[in-house]
């Protein structure tokens, strides 16, 4: 049997594209790894783009409540400046989603075991034969180097530390992130997940060292250096988890045959929270463009997979660089000019049309 799509890898963005394959009647083969981590405390901020894709897949609707919050408040915190962000200032219902990343794993299983026309295979079985290969593989793809991709990368030798929290003081909707001038950057996410109301996921992303320490620090110290920074008591909820951050793009998207998705194609900072959205708009873009071909169009063809590439280039290109340029400008720069880009922050905070472009532009409602 000949697949359609045979599909490398199946995190979060290897699953949906499955599943979107499979709505429109493609024979998809889903070739992955299936170890869940224990140790994943991870939550995403999904934007708007990313939740209706989520929805059409049937996926969306079945997140528990407590597994998908809704932002509507962030501060951020910069070079003693501030910026502000309100859903209501945005005309949006809410600025994003944080959604349980274990959750949103299991929810999307669960859909493929429905799904008509996909076969899962495990990382032992060979390579089916197949018309066209995605590989949604992530940061560590193997496939890419024998398809000759070439990737410009930079290693942040920083990791994010992740955890679930409890605060004393309810979330009321509202994330936080401080940009400390030392180069950590530590954000709050609410989720009412593991406490209702009171559940926050922890991002905090420091020097490698630094964070290897932090993993071994006992609960108590763990909360203390929380505070210091936070100024907010929060109580650690299980595990720690970390990760190490770099930046990745590579140099092409598609060529005869072959796709790539999700961070297989493009790593970045987590900084702004981004890097599932671009993967899933990834999904939603050459689930389009397969959907919009030519009868006579094979699935591998090169012209095809080219519209693939243009769609998703310019967006890729922009948030890795913008969320490069936010880690350098915000951490790596000297003193007086993290207090000149602190000063910028608070004087965006008087210009309302920019901050709500920017929201927008955050919430997957519009392009550059
Ligand atoms: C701390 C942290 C916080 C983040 N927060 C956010 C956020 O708020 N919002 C957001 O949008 N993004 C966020 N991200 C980014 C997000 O986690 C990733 O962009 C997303 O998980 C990428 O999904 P993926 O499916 O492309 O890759 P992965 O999740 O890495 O999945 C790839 C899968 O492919 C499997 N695989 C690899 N090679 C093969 C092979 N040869 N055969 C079969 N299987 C294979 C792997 O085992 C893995 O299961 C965050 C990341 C970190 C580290």
């Amino acid at each position: 049997m000949v697949f359609d799509v045979l599909i490398r890898g199946d995190g979060a963005v290897g699953r949906s594209l499955a599943l979107a394959l499979a709505a429109q009647g493609l024979r998809v083969a889903l070739r992955g790894r299936a170890q869940p981590r224990a140790d994943d405390v991870r939550a995403y901020a999904l934007n708007a783009a990313s939740q209706r894709l989520l929805a059409g897949l049937k996926v969306w609707d079945s997140l528990p409540a407590e597994a998908r919050t809704p932002v509507v408040d962030m501060q951020v915190q910069a070079g003693g400046g501030r910026l502000d962000f309100s859903a209501w200032t945005a005309q949006a219902d809410q600025l994003a989603w944080i959604v349980d990343a274990a959750e949103l794993d299991a929810q999307l299983d669960a859909a493929l075991r429905f799904a008509p026309h996909v076969q899962r295979l495990d990382d032992a079985a060979a390579d089916p034969a197949h018309r066209l290969l995605a590989l949604c593989e992530g940061r560590e793809a193997v496939g890419r180097e024998a398809l000759g991709v070439e990737l410009l990368q930079r290693d942040y030798g920083h990791r994010a530390v992740a955890a679930r929290l409890e605060a004393e003081l309810p979330h009321q909707g509202r994330a936080w992130q401080w940009f400390s001038p030392d180069g950590e950057i530590l954000a709050l996410l609410p989720l009412d997940r593991p406490v209702p109301g009171h559940g926050y996921a922890l991002v905090w992303s420091q020097p490698s060292a630094r964070a290897a320490e932090r993993m071994q620090l006992d609960t108590d110290a763990f909360e203390a250096e929380l505070k210091a920074v936070t100024g907010q008591s929060l109580r650690l909820h299980g595990l720690r988890s970390h990760f190490p951050l770099r930046l990745l793009r590579a140099e092409r998207l598609a060529g005869p045959g072959w796709v790539l998705l999700g961070d297989c194609a493009h790593l970045v900072h987590p900084l702004a929270g981004q890097g599932l959205n671009l993967g899933l708009a990834d999904v939603a873009a050459l689930a389009a463009v397969l959907q919009s071909r030519e009868p006579w169009r094979a699935l591998g063809d090169a012209k095809l997979l080219r519209r693939f590439e243009r769609a998703r280039a310019a967006d890729t290109w922009v948030m890795s660089e913008f969320t490069d340029a936010l880690w350098v400008g915000l951490t790596q720069s000297p003193p007086w000019a993290q207090r000149l880009a602190g000063e910028g922050l608070s004087a965006l905070n008087h210009l309302p049309p920019l901050k709500r472009w920017l929201s927008q532009r955050a919430m997957g409602s519009s392009v550059f």
